[in-house]
């Protein structure tokens, strides 16, 4: 079997560089072992303040450019919907807090973006006496939905393999590699945290940040845009809501823990006064590089393998346009940033 590519890892990385294979009519497969989650857990929230600090996110506006239609086409292409608007409501703790989002307002980047205003707080099941500063155009990838729709896509084209890459079977030709059966130009490796696993890249610098969620059943809140304060709370439907996230640096393992329920039930029983009942608890690991840029570029030996990773907390914005870019690379020769390519590192 010959394709042009073999793509190894179907998370937000993955899809984005599948997309970009598919619409430029390039033979390829995907091999896929369910070895991480980061996607799968994501909050998928889109939105270009920082919202600790009413900074913006590094290439934001460039990034959404790219990544709203890129999810609006694909919605339409699967016939399934994962692009949901949802405002953002971000807790004011202090009046110089109220003060730092009016003078952050006043930048012409956020003014599609920021309002303006002191939203006041309403609802008494909520603490949130310094009020809300409201961020809209917002909006959040259901990514579960959109990976189950783009894996059934690609089942159908019998383009999907359920299996884990075994780097130990690859064998080099001159412009060519081998991989069990399949003869392809170019590996692109979308592996996430799992890149630690793979000779070939497992030196990039990554980091490990962890980070758990609760769905919690709360019929009392009735809160329907996403607030944000120590932990966020994401309305799901139905009196669900998501919260999260913790961060933790060193713990490596996909599992949920009880530091990190009892961490978020800390943070959330400080911002909540009613009750609710936990009903679901998961983990994953963010990609997440030293520099907090993602990281693009051929192998400096090998050059028909090439890496897609670091992601980090960003990927729903990141990778859409990272996927284009390293395509451009790989296929027409376009360079790649400094501050994102591979060579950075070497
Ligand atoms: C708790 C949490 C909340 C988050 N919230 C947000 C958010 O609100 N907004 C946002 O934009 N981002 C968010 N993120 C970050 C986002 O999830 C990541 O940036 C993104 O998922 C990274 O995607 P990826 O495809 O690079 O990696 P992954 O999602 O880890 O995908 C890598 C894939 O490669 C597969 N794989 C690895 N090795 C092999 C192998 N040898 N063979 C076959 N398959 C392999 C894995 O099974 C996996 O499916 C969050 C992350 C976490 C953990």
């Amino acid at each position: 079997m010959d394709v042009d590519y073999i793509i190894v890892g179907l998370g937000l990385a993955g899809l984005a560089f599948a997309e970009q294979l598919e619409n430029n009519n390039k033979s390829y497969v995907v091999f896929e072992d369910n070895s991480q989650n980061a996607s799968l857990v994501a909050g998928g929230v889109y939105n270009p303040v920082i919202l600790k600090r009413f900074t913006p996110v590094w290439d934001a506006l460039d990034q959404l450019e790219i990544a709203i239609p890129f999810y609006k086409a694909l919605e339409k292409k699967l016939n399934t919907k994962f692009d949901h608007n949802l405002d953002i409501q971000r807790v004011f703790t202090s009046v110089e807090e109220q003060n730092n989002w009016f003078s952050a307002c006043d930048k012409p980047f956020f003014s599609d973006y920021m309002i303006p205003q002191i939203i006041q707080n309403t609802n008494q099941n909520v603490n949130a006496d310094f009020g809300y500063g409201k961020i809209i155009n917002t909006g959040k990838i259901d990514a579960e939905v959109m990976l189950t729709a783009y894996k059934k896509h690609l089942d159908n084209k019998n383009l999907l393999r359920n299996e884990r890459f075994d780097y130990a079977d690859l064998k080099f030709e001159d412009y060519l590699v081998n991989y069990k059966n399949i003869t392809t130009k170019h590996i692109v490796f979308c592996e996430g945290f799992g890149v630690k696993k793979n000779p070939y890249f497992k030196n990039v610098p990554l980091q490990e940040a962890k980070g758990e969620l609760l769905t919690i059943h709360a019929p009392e809140l009735k809160i329907d845009f996403l607030l944000k304060s120590s932990v966020f709370i994401m309305p799901l439907g139905n009196h669900y809501y998501k919260i999260g996230a913790t961060f933790n640096w060193t713990d490596k393992t996909l599992l949920p823990t009880e530091e990190g329920k009892n961490e978020l039930l800390a943070k959330l029983r400080k911002i909540i006064t009613t009750d609710f009942e936990i009903v679901d608890q998961k983990a994953g690991i963010r990609p997440t590089v030293k520099d907090r840029r993602p990281i693009l570029g051929k192998h400096n030996i090998h050059k028909q393998l090439a890496i897609l990773n670091g992601l980090g907390t960003r990927g729903v914005m990141l990778a859409p346009k990272m996927a284009r870019n390293l395509f451009n690379h790989l296929e027409n020769d376009q360079p790649i940033d400094k501050e994102i390519a591979i060579t950075r590192f070497e």
